[in-house]
C-alpha cells in the first residue's frame, strides 16, 4: 500500500512512520516529490495494517496496491526515464539500439556500429554469450566479445548492449558492458534477476515468450527489489499458433504495459519476425503503440551472419525504418 501524507510534515513524523512499519516487519520506501512524500509498505498483507498508519496525523490517505508489483506498479511512480550516461529510454524521443545478434569479430562489429550510428542507433547490441536452442551452434565469443563492444563504443560513443545468462557473467557483462540484457529465457531465472537487481548498470529485460505479462512485472519486481531500478522492459515476442513467424509480437503488451509501470518498454522486431522482410512493419507497429524504442538485428552481409540471419537485415533496411519510425512518432506525438 502507498501512504500518502500531508502537506508540510516534519521529518521526524515521517521517521515515526517509518518506524512503525519497521516494527511491523515491513521494508518502507520513502518518496519525496516537489508536493507530496509517499511511503511505499510492501508485503501481502500490508493492507491489514491500513489503520494503524491512518492514525497518523501526518498522514492525508492510504492507498492500497491491489498488484503483486509495487515498486515497478505506475501506483508508486510516474515515469522513470533510464538515463544511460545522457542517452534517455523512456524520454522523448525514441530511441534505436541496433547490432548483430552475436558480436562476431572486432572488423564487422566495428563496421556495423559506425553504420547504425550514421544513421540514428545510439545504443549498440551484439550478444558475446549467446543461449542458442542447439549446442553445436555458435555460442559467442564470451570475455573477448565484450572486450570487442567495449573498444568498439570508446571508437564510435555508441552505448551497449548485452547479456548475461548466468550470475557468474552478470560482473563482467557490467564491466564491460553500458545495458546488462537478460534474455527472454532466463526471465524466471530468480537468482539471475536478483544478481541484476545487486549490479550497478541499468538491465534490460526481455520477456519469455511462455511469459503473461504480470509474470513479466513480477520478474521486474525482483530486479527493483534488490535496490536496481534502472530497467528496461523488451517485448520479444510470444509462442502463439502463429505459423508464418518465429514468435507472435505482443503490441498490446506495449499500452498495457505502460498503463501498468512507470517503466519504459521497448520492442524487439526482430525475433518475432524471423524473417527480415517483416522486421519493418512490427517496428512501425511498435512505435504507433507507444513504444519507447526498437533494438533490431542488423549486420553489414546478414546472409553472413553466425546467428539469427535470416532475420536480421541490412543498414539500408534499418535507414528505412529509423525514417518511417521517427516519422510516424512524430505525428502521433509521443504519450509519455
Ligand atoms: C537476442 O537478443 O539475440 C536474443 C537471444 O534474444 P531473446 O532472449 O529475446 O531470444
Ligand atoms: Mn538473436
Amino acid at each position: 500500500m502507498i501512504i500518502t501524507l500531508k502537506e508540510k510534515v516534519e521529518k521526524k513524523q515521517i521517521k515515526e512512520i517509518e518506524k512503525k512499519a519497521k516494527e511491523l516487519g515491513f521494508s518502507p520506501e520513502v518518496s519525496k516529490g516537489k508536493e507530496k512524500t509517499l511511503i511505499l509498505i510492501k508485503g501481502e498483507n500490508a493492507i491489514l495494517s491500513r489503520e494503524i498508519f491512518e492514525a497518523f496525523d501526518a498522514v492525508d490517505f492510504v492507498t492500497p496496491i491491489s498488484e503483486p508489483y509495487k515498486l515497478v506498479s505506475k501506483k508508486w511512480k510516474a515515469r522513470t526515464i533510464v538515463d544511460v550516461d545522457g542517452i534517455k529510454v523512456g524520454g522523448e524521443n525514441i530511441v534505436f539500439m541496433a547490432g548483430p545478434c552475436s558480436v562476431e569479430d572486432m572488423e564487422s562489429t566495428f563496421a556495423i556500429a559506425r553504420k547504425v550510428k550514421e544513421l540514428g542507433a545510439t545504443f549498440l547490441r551484439g550478444g558475446a554469450f549467446k543461449p542458442r536452442t542447439s549446442p553445436y551452434s555458435f555460442q559467442g565469443l564470451g570475455e573477448d566479445g565484450l572486450k570487442i563492444l567495449r573498444d568498439v563504443s570508446k571508437e564510435t560513443g555508441l552505448k551497449t548492449v548485452t547479456e548475461a545468462m548466468d550470475i557468474s557473467q552478470v560482473e563482467l557483462v557490467e564491466k564491460y558492458a553500458d545495458v546488462i540484457q537478460l534474455g527472454a529465457r532466463n526471465m524466471q531465472n530468480f537468482e539471475l534477476l536478483k544478481a541484476c537487481g545487486r549490479a550497478s548498470k541499468p538491465i534490460l529485460l526481455k520477456r519469455g515468450f511462455s511469459n503473461t505479462i504480470k509474470e513479466f512485472l513480477m520478474s521486474a519486481e525482483y530486479i527493483a527489489s534488490e535496490g536496481n531500478n534502472n530497467i528496461i522492459l523488451c517485448e520479444r515476442g510470444i509462442r502463439t499458433f502463429s505459423d508464418f513467424t518465429r514468435f507472435t509480437l505482443d503490441v498490446a503488451c506495449v499500452p498495457v504495459i505502460k498503463h501498468q509501470t512507470h517503466l519504459p518498454i521497448i520492442v524487439d522486431p526482430s525475433h518475432p519476425a524471423g524473417r527480415r522482410d517483416l522486421v519493418e512493419p512490427l517496428s512501425l507497429a511498435a512505435v504507433a503503440a507507444g513504444a519507447d524504442g526498437l533494438i533490431i538485428e542488423v549486420h553489414n552481409s546478414p546472409e553472413k551472419a553466425k546467428s539469427d540471419g535470416a532475420q536480421t537485415i541490412n543498414p539500408e533496411q534499418f535507414k528505412t525504418i529509423v525514417q518511417k519510425a521517427v516519422k510516424l512518432s512524430e505525428v502521433l506525438g509521443r504519450n509519455i
